[in-house]
């Protein structure tokens, strides 16, 4: 899915009548599942975006068994923070210029930032 906010893949999503519900599978269970939640909040607000339903509940499936949240207004107004502070990040970045330590970056050969190739230079 790609949205305004940015693109991602949700497992499964479930379409009952006029709302939907995301479904996020996991193969292991993390001691905070905070991280899962915004991330399944994330895929939750590109699918209203791109179906045009709301999206009402978020479920986290683990080996162990699924938790469900409702979508709520905290959970929605944790993924806006983060992609604004993703955002924030990646002008930052944009303004950087190559480093030498870019050099030795495992992530240069992904990075637009690593040659000054980035698209707004
Ligand atoms: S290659 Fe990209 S991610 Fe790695 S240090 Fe350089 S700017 Fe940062």
């Amino acid at each position: 899915m790609r949205g305004s906010l940015g693109s991602g893949v949700a497992d499964a999503i479930i379409i009952n009548g006029d709302y939907l519900e995301v479904v996020e599978v996991k193969l292991r269970r993390a001691y905070d599942i905070r991280p899962h939640l915004v991330q399944v909040a994330f895929y939750c607000l590109l699918a209203e975006e791109i179906l045009r339903k709301r999206c009402r509940k978020v479920h986290l499936c683990y080996p162990e068994g699924c938790v469900s949240r409702p979508m709520s207004l905290s959970l929605r107004e944790s993924v806006f923070g983060l992609v604004e502070a993703a955002e924030k990040g990646i002008e930052e970045l944009r303004k950087a210029k190559p480093k030498k330590y870019c050099q030795y970056c495992k992530y240069k050969r992904l990075c637009p930032f690593a040659h000054g190739e980035s698209k707004n230079n």
